[in-house]
C-alpha cells in the first residue's frame, strides 16, 4: 500500500509550525492511542497510530522534515538507512544483501557476488501549467565518481586490496547445515572476495566519491500528481561491479489558483452576479492554455449549475483525447449597495411576493417539504 504524505496523516499544511505539528499529533496521539481503543477498533486504531507517531518523527526533526519535503519518502524513510545530509537513502546497504542471499545475485566475472546499486527518488514540483504543456528542465542530483587518491581501488596509496583469507577470493562460502552444504555471502568481504587492510582515507574505502550532476529532464505533457519519471542507471551505484540504481522523479503538482484537477478534466468556479443569473448573458472564463472561452448563460440559471466544456481539460500521458472543462456558476449576492439600489431591490421583492413561489422554484419545494415534516 502507497504511504500517506506525513502532512495529510496529521491534517496540517505543508508549510504548519513546529507548534502545530505537536499539536495535531498530540490531538491524534489521544484519538488513536492503543489505551483508548478496545475490542474491534483497537487494530485499526493502533495502525493509525503507528502512522500518525512516524509521521510525527519526521516532520518535528527539522533536518528530516526538509529532507522530507525535498524528496518525500524516500528522502527519510525510517527503514532505510540514510545515504547523507542531502536525504538521499541507501536502498542497497539494507536489501542488498537480502535480495542476494534469497534469490542468488549474478556473479561477476570473478565469481564475485555482484550488487544493483540503490535507486534514488527526487521530487520535483511543476505547476499545473507546466503538467498540462509538459517541460523539459535540469535537476542536480548526486553522481559517484572514482576517488581520485586511490583511482578507485579503495585502498590507501602504496597499499593494495588483498584476497579476502576467508572465502580466498570467491566471495561466497560453504556452510555444511546437516546434509546440505549451503552457499552464503562471505561475512568477512561481503561478497567483494577482496579485503583492504588499509582503507583509503578521503573516500573510506569505497572507491568512489559522491559529486552532483546536472541531469536533463523531458516531463512529457498530461503528466499528474504523484507520477514518477525513471531516469535509468542514474541512482547510486553497485557495488563489486553490479549495475547503478535508478533515479526516480517524481512529480508534484502545485495548487492552481483558478482550476482544480481531476484525472484530465478540470474544474474552475465561475461567480456572476444575481442579474446574470436571472437574466441570462454571456460569461467570459479562462482556460488553462491561456484562452478564453464564453459561456452562454440562460435566463434563470440557478447557484451551483455546472456547464461542460468539452475538450478544455487536459490530454493525459496515456490519453487520446483531452478531458473537459467543468465550470461551476457561483450565483453571487451584491453588496455595498447604494440607497437606490436597495430601492429597487425592495421593489423587485415586493414584485416577487405578488407571484408567490412561481419566481423562486427551489424555495416552493423546500417550502412544501417542510410543512410535511411538521405535520
Ligand atoms: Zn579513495
Ligand atoms: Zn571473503
Amino acid at each position: 500500500m502507497a504511504k500517506r504524505d506525513y502532512y495529510e496523516v496529521l491534517g496540517v499544511p505543508r508549510n504548519a509550525s513546529e507548534d502545530d505539528i505537536k499539536k495535531a499529533y498530540r490531538k491524534l496521539a489521544m484519538k488513536y492511542h492503543p489505551d483508548r481503543n478496545q475490542g474491534e477498533a483497537a487494530k485499526a486504531a493502533e495502525e493509525k497510530f503507528k502512522e500518525v507517531k512516524e509521521a510525527y518523527e519526521i516532520l518535528s526533526d527539522a533536518d528530516k522534515r526538509a529532507a522530507y519535503d525535498r524528496y518525500g519518502h524516500a528522502g527519510v524513510d525510517p527503514n532505510m538507512r540514510a545515504g547523507g545530509a542531502d536525504g538521499f537513502a541507501g536502498f542497497s546497504e539494507a536489501f542488498g544483501d537480502i535480495f542476494g542471499d534469497i534469490f542468488g545475485a549474478p556473479r561477476g566475472a570473478r565469481g564475485r557476488q555482484v550488487y544493483r546499486g540503490a535507486d534514488l527518488s527526487y521530487a520535483l514540483e511543476i505547476t499545473l501549467e507546466e503538467a498540462a504543456r509538459g517541460k523539459e528542465t535540469q535537476i542536480r542530483v548526486p553522481s559517484w565518481e572514482d576517488c581520485d587518491t586511490c583511482h578507485g581501488t579503495g585502498a590507501k596509496p602504496g597499499t593494495s586490496a588483498k584476497t579476502c583469507p576467508t572465502c580466498h577470493g570467491n566471495g561466497v562460502v560453504q556452510m555444511r547445515q546437516g546434509f546440505f552444504s549451503v552457499q552464503q555471502t562471505c561475512p568477512h568481504c561481503h561478497g567483494s572476495g577482496k579485503i583492504i587492510p588499509e582503507p583509503c582515507t578521503t573516500c573510506r574505502g569505497e572507491g568512489k566519491v559522491k559529486r552532483h550532476k546536472t541531469l536533463e529532464i523531458k516531463i512529457p505533457a498530461g503528466i499528474d500528481d504523484g507520477m514518477r519519471i525513471r531516469s535509468s542507471g542514474n541512482g547510486e551505484p553497485g557495488r563489486n561491479g553490479g549495475p547503478p540504481g535508478d533515479l526516480y522523479i517524481e512529480i508534484r503538482i502545485r495548487r492552481h489558483e483558478l482550476f482544480e484537477r481531476d484525472g484530465d478534466d478540470l474544474h474552475v468556479q465561475v461567480p456572476i452576479p444575481i442579474t446574470t443569473a436571472a437574466l441570462g448573458g454571456e460569461v467570459e472564463i479562462p482556460t488553462l492554455d491561456g484562452q478564453k472561452a464564453v459561456i452562454d448563460i440562460p435566463e434563470g440559471t440557478q447557484h451551483g449549475k455546472t456547464f461542460r466544456l468539452r475538450g478544455r481539460g487536459i490530454k493525459g500521458v496515456r490519453s487520446s483525447y483531452p478531458g473537459d472543462l467543468y465550470a461551476h456558476i457561483a450565483v453571487e449576492t451584491p453588496v455595498k449597495l447604494t440607497e437606490h439600489q436597495r430601492r429597487l431591490l425592495r421593489e423587485l421583492d415586493e414584485s416577487f411576493k405578488k407571484g408567490g413561489h412561481k419566481h423562486s422554484p427551489n424555495e416552493k419545494g423546500w417550502f412544501e417539504k417542510a410543512r410535511d415534516f411538521f405535520s
